[in-house]
């Protein structure tokens, strides 16, 4: 099965009572039992719940594993991959990565005993020089929030498959429509399906993909132990919105491009960072990792001044300035008073997120519609 067809039928079969092609919400807790055990498969809703479970199985397929997990949220499933650690294992981890798994990581899990090496991996080399016998887990995110970076998942996968290490990536940015690691080399794929899996802005929700069964059992054990699970609603919404991934992202890809050509020629606009430019630094991995480059576009004002930044983002009127990503509708956010607040300015200025930049999540609306709308917000 390809993917565009996949992501409608992929692990789906119509119920087994009245044969409802959509998956029904079962919104109980627990399921009769005709004697102690005796149960078709499901006995407490957050061990197993027949809505959940399909999600599941489309989670797997779209990301070609073998099992897939759903959580509550994007961090409750990176949370349940932290815990298959114990006291005194490592981590190396991308430097650029979403902030709220750099909190998880910091102000949590290094309290329990866990350390971690935040590094840049668009040189992959760079990991082995932090790989010794505690390392247990390699963390990569890319495309990286908010610089778009492109880390080679391939060469990550090499070293981590050397030295007998688990490589997790956090898929949220590309979606398996653009690439999908555990082809690549992975062993554990992760996904925040707030975003565009999703893709409508009307659920948090996370998920875990494996293809290695003893994982996907320890995965399944922690996910029942902790019990971050999703309900039935949200994983009801989730399936529909996955059956659209292919079409939308494909328009998330066109005006993806159209905008960060746009901006690239606007006389205003210093960088615009986007990885289908031919001189993004990490053009090249991108062009074989993936196959296109998203809706996800960055950029810096000439000058690189505060207000106008803010001046801009408040203007605009089809783009909406909020949080979150991977909706529909397009949004615009300032990561240096938003999402990177609480990084002191010397810190996040490191790493290129100055004053001016500008994060946007390019939406399927007319393309025409959000460069005039960009166009007037710039001036
Ligand atoms: C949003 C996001 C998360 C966290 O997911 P939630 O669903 O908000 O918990 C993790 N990684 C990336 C890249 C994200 O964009």
């Amino acid at each position: 099965m390809k993917f565009n067809t996949k992501t409608i039928h992929g692990g789906q079969k119509p119920d087994a009572a009245y044969g409802s092609v959509m998956p029904p919400i079962y919104q109980t807790s627990t399921f009769a039992q005709s004697t102690p055990g005796g149960h078709k498969g499901y006995e407490y809703a957050r061990s197993a719940n027949p809505t959940r479970h399909a999600l599941e199985n489309a989670f797997a397929s779209v990301e070609n594993g073998t099992h897939g997990l759903a959580f509550g949220s994007g961090l409750a499933a990176i949370d349940a991959i932290l815990k298959l650690l114990k006291q005194g294992d490592e981590v190396i981890s991308t430097n650029n990565l979403y902030g709220g798994t750099y909190r998880l990581f910091t102000k949590i899990y290094e309290d329990f005993g866990i350390r971690f090496h935040f590094i840049g991996m668009e040189n992959a080399e760079r990991i082995e020089d932090y790989i010794n016998d505690k390392t247990k887990l390699i963390w990569v995110e890319t495309p990286t929030n908010p610089m778009l970076n492109i880390i080679d998942i391939v060469k990550t996968g090499k070293i981590a498959n050397k030295h007998n290490v688990l490589l997790a990536v956090d898929n949220t940015f590309a979606t398996p429509y653009l690439q999908r690691p555990l082809d690549l080399g992975a062993d554990i794929v992760m996904h925040s399906v707030t975003k565009y899996l999703g893709g409508h802005s009307d659920l948090v929700m996370g998920a875990l993909i494996v293809k290695d069964k003893d994982l996907a059992e320890r995965l399944y054990f922690i996910q029942n132990a902790s019990g971050a699970i999703c309900g039935p609603q949200d994983a009801f919404l989730a399936i529909r919105g996955l059956k659209t991934l292919h079409v939308r992202m494909q328009r998330h890809c066109e005006n993806g491009r159209a905008v960060a050509e746009y901006l690239e020629s606007h006389p205003k606009i210093e960088n615009v960072y986007w990885p289908g430019f031919k001189n993004h630094p990490n053009h090249a991995i991108a062009k074989v990792q993936m196959s296109d480059y998203g809706g996800m576009v960055s950029f810096t004002t000439k000058g690189n001044n505060y207000e106008e930044a803010i001046r801009i983002v408040e203007k605009l009127k089809i783009f909406t300035l909020a949080e979150s990503l991977g909706g529909v509708e397009s949004l615009a956010g300032h990561p240096a008073s938003m999402t990177h607040a609480s990084i002191p300015k010397e810190e996040r200025e490191k790493t290129g997120v100055v004053d001016s930049l500008i994060r946007l999540s390019v939406g399927i609306e007319d393309e025409a519609d959000l460069i005039a709308d960009l166009e007037q917000a710039i001036g």
